[in-house]
């Protein structure tokens, strides 16, 4: 089996410690030749100014093709647009372009009076402008707001119509989940690539607020498995060990391509990532 052609997502550090952070897993994860990293943009836009920096620092000091998050959400369209300019003139030219979400607490999302009503109305501005590679996100277990599966994918279907060249998906437990959701894609007609999100898990309380949030199931057996595995301080072998089986699982299954949700942490994604065969690419004037 051939190793999987890889991408890491980071978040914007809010501090100079999670700067020197995302440095530190930059430097450890950047020679491992990612497709491309992608740098997140906070709920409710909070993190504009900061995502811009983090991308446009990223882009110029790795060498890496960067992509930027940017949603709909608190924002008119010429402000969404002026941002993606920007990005343009430094350089970048790969968008993930999402509808984002309010910030916590604030109810669900509320069009701008002069913002984009969706996402499609944004990738369709962005595909105009004939400046960016385009992704987008989709759920295997459907987005909480949507009313089924099917009126999911083809919502899906819409955004890659719309200017969209590939899709990443929230992230998931279980192969079985994924492939159900590619089958579904094929079903409806579409043909880009969509790449399966994939979350090494570092913090199991953490990690399961957070699926209860985006909608993402947890079987009963991982929950029983963490919760052993805290119990004899070995989370982050467990961790490694399935994280890498459902990547084996789904490459076994025709998957190229991995979306790593790093959360700015570099360990349990470069042992999987190894474990997996992507390793170092040493360059050559660095051993001559
Ligand atoms: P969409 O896919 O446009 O909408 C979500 C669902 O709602 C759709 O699947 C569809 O079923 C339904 N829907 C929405 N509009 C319509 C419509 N007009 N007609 C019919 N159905 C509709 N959030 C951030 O704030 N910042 C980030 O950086 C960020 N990065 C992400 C990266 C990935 C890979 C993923 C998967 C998600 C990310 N999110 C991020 C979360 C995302 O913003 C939320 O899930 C948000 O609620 C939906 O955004 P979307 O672009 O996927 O929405």
């Amino acid at each position: 089996m051939t190793a999987p052609r890889i991408s890491f997502e980071f978040f914007p550090p809010q501090s100079l410690e999670a700067s020197f952070r995302l440095w530190d897993t930059v430097q450890v994860l950047a020679p491992m030749g990612p497709r491309f990293i992608s740098v997140t943009y906070g709920a409710g836009g909070t993190t504009r100014d900061l995502t811009h920096e983090a991308v446009t620092t990223l882009h110029k000091t790795t060498g890496l093709p960067v992509a930027a998050h940017l949603t709909c959400v608190n924002a008119t369209r010429e402000e969404t647009l002026n941002i993606a300019n920007s990005y343009a003139e430094a350089g970048i030219n790969q968008i993930v372009a999402l509808r984002g979400d309010p910030p916590k607490g604030t109810g669900g999302f509320q069009q701008h009076p002069e913002g984009f009503a969706d996402s499609c109305e944004l990738i369709s501005a962005l595909a105009d402008t004939g400046k960016f590679t385009l992704r987008v996100g989709a759920y295997p277990e459907k987005h909480p707001e949507a009313t089924d599966h099917k009126a999911d994918v083809e919502w899906l279907k819409r955004k890659l119509d719309a200017g969209a060249t590939e899709a990443l998906t929230q992230f998931f437990f279980e192969a079985e989940t994924f492939l159900r959701f590619r089958d579904a894609c094929a079903d409806a007609g579409i043909t880009a690539p969509i790449i399966p999100g994939i979350l090494p898990i570092e913090n199991w309380k953490g990690v399961k607020k957070f699926s209860t949030a985006c909608g993402t199931s947890i079987p009963a057996w991982l929950d029983e498995a963490f919760d052993k595995a805290i119990r004899d301080g070995r989370q982050d072998l467990l961790a490694t060990a399935l994280c890498t089986e459902l990547c084996d699982e789904l490459l076994q299954e025709g998957v190229e391509d991995l979306h790593f949700y790093t959360l700015n942490r570099p360990e349990l994604t470069r042992d999987v990532c190894h474990a997996l065969g992507v390793t170092p690419q040493v360059k050559l004037e660095n051993v001559a």
